[in-house]
């Protein structure tokens, strides 16, 4: 494992404030935001407190009277400026991306310009009233309308890629939003906030930087009409009990434990880097990375050691450094779980085939972990590792292949991998996910809807049906005669 490291020479950086009613206010700068490839603070960010997320509604609920009057097209507009500030600031944004949440600076940019292409891909869908009844005696449409105020909250393995989708969805569909981002990772957002103030009116786009208690006031919040969450199981579980005393609409975009299926007739070699890559991005830590593989007897020695081949050549380091492809774990609570399942699965008899080597600090960072041999009950097999330890798994029936896969609370997406298209399609219809892909994984777009099955999360994101979402269908029925 070769970890290369740049100190945090810089002074702290306290340049962030929270955009709330149009104006950006600085605060007292008091949440603590750690480069988890130094393990050290390199900035100060404000904190939000509940007086801050009462302005911050007040100012949505009023922007919405004028907002929701405006058209599609002013509003496509915006969101075409938005796209278009994101890339003219792609550059320093991608630093401050890499420093705040590890991720590879190519990453960074990566993500920036998807963000970008992806808001401006769901603010060309038009979103149309329908006719479902045409006769002599009724006529009956179906109209949509924004919602109201949408409180959104985000996680922090994305927080330029899940800040700005979201934001679209509810700002093109004629809502107001407050949007709240994972307190370990609050700079991007914040930044993305002195974009917004230029191109929104005041109030429609309020920005907050506030802990988990935050995303649990807005999801009491009385002024707040739907709640747009992504992030963990266990905290979607909590925002939906928060947001049902005042009935709020509810999209969950939660965690994931992909399988991948890969059949008998694939050639090992050539799509091991593709199955490497879609397991070990941001080093795990993505809803739809593969998390689990489950390869057919023919081909798993071979898939084995070409992964475990991947795995040997990853260059880990500090993310801002070139050549890194790897970068650390997010946060330390994050990391401490992480070597716990490497821990359990050595355990439970797992073979590290590669990797498992954890550098000495300080940041957090663990190679990209081969390891074969596990018991189907082991916890990586069960739990969302969120982390780069990827868990390889044999089977001899295909059936048994799909049970194994189904076989879990959630239900995110999946892959089957095979030079078959009609056979390996055959098999992830059969596969209880939100997206099941075959030959790839991890292909999203911004007119394909993206959400998860059983606890995986509720309602999705992108294209119609995400947009559709964040409004509510009113019917209009006449009777002509
Ligand atoms: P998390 O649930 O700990 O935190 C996510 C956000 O929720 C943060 O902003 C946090 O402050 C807030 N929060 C925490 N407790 C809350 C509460 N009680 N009420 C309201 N808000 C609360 O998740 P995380 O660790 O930041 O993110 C990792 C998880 O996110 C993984 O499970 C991953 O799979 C999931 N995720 C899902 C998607 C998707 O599209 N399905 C995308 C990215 C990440």
């Amino acid at each position: 494992m070769t970890a290369t490291r740049a100190a945090d020479i810089l002074p702290l950086r306290t340049d962030f404030a929270q955009l709330i009613d149009g104006e950006l206010i600085a605060g007292t700068p008091t949440l603590d935001v750690i480069n988890p490839a130094t393990g050290a603070v390199f900035a100060r960010a404000p904190r939000a407190t509940h007086a801050d997320l009462d302005r911050a509604v007040a100012a949505a609920r009023r922007a919405f009277q004028s907002w929701r009057e405006s058209s599609f097209e002013q509003r496509r507009l915006c969101i075409e400026r938005l796209s278009a500030a994101l890339r003219v600031q792609q550059e320093s944004l991608a630093e401050l991306l890499t420093r705040e949440q590890g991720k590879p600076l190519s990453q960074s940019r990566e993500e920036i310009v998807r963000a970008a292409s992806l808001s401006e891909g769901m603010a060309a869908i038009p979103i149309e009233p329908e006719v479902l009844v045409e006769n002599a005696q009724r006529h009956v449409e179906l109209h949509y309308f924004p919602l109201g105020v949408v409180g959104i909250i985000t996680p922090w393995n994305a927080p330029i890629n899940l800040a700005p989708g979201p934001l679209t969805m509810a700002l093109y569909t004629g809502n107001t939003a407050v949007l709240k981002p994972s307190p370990y990772t609050p700079l991007c957002t914040l930044k993305l906030g002195e974009l917004l103030r230029d191109i929104f009116p005041a109030g429609v786009v309020n920005i907050l930087a506030g802990g988990d208690d935050c995303g649990q006031w807005m999801s009491e919040h009385p002024g707040i009409d739907k709640i747009s969450f992504t992030g963990s199981v266990a905290s979607g579980k909590k925002v939906m009990a928060s947001a049902a005393a005042t009935l709020k609409r509810i999209t969950l975009e939660l965690g994931g434990n992909d399988a991948a299926i890969v059949l008998d007739d694939v050639d090992p070699k050539s799509i091991a880097p593709k199955l490497f890559f879609a397991s070990f991005v941001n080093s795990g830590q993505v809803c739809m990375a593969i998390k689990r593989i489950y390869a057919h007897e023919r081909i798993y020695q071979a898939l084995c050691e070409a992964l475990a081949g991947e795995a040997r050549k990853a260059r880990i380091g500090d993310g801002l450094q070139s050549d890194t492809q790897f970068g650390p774990i997010q946060n330390r609570m994050q990391y401490e779980r992480v070597l716990g399942l490497l821990e359990d699965s050595r355990r439970r008899g797992g073979h590290i085939l590669a990797g498992g080597e954890v550098a000495p600090g300080p940041g957090y960072f663990i190679a990209p972990t081969i390891i074969t041999d596990l018991p189907e009950d082991a916890r990586l097999i069960k739990e969302e590792q969120f982390g780069p330890l990827l868990p390889v798994l044999r089977f001899s029936d295909v059936g048994d292949a799909i049970r194994r896969a189904n076989d879990t609370r959630y239900g995110l997406a999946a892959s089957v991998w095979s030079s078959d298209i009609e056979r390996a399609t055959a098999v992830a219809l059969r596969l209880e996910v939100g997206t099941a892909w075959v030959n790839q994984h991890r292909a999203t777009a911004a007119n394909v809807p993206f959400g998860g099955v059983k606890e995986s999360g509720i309602g999705c994101n992108y294209a119609e049906l995400g947009l559709k979402g964040n409004m509510e269908a009113r019917v209009i029925s006449v009777l002509k005669a």
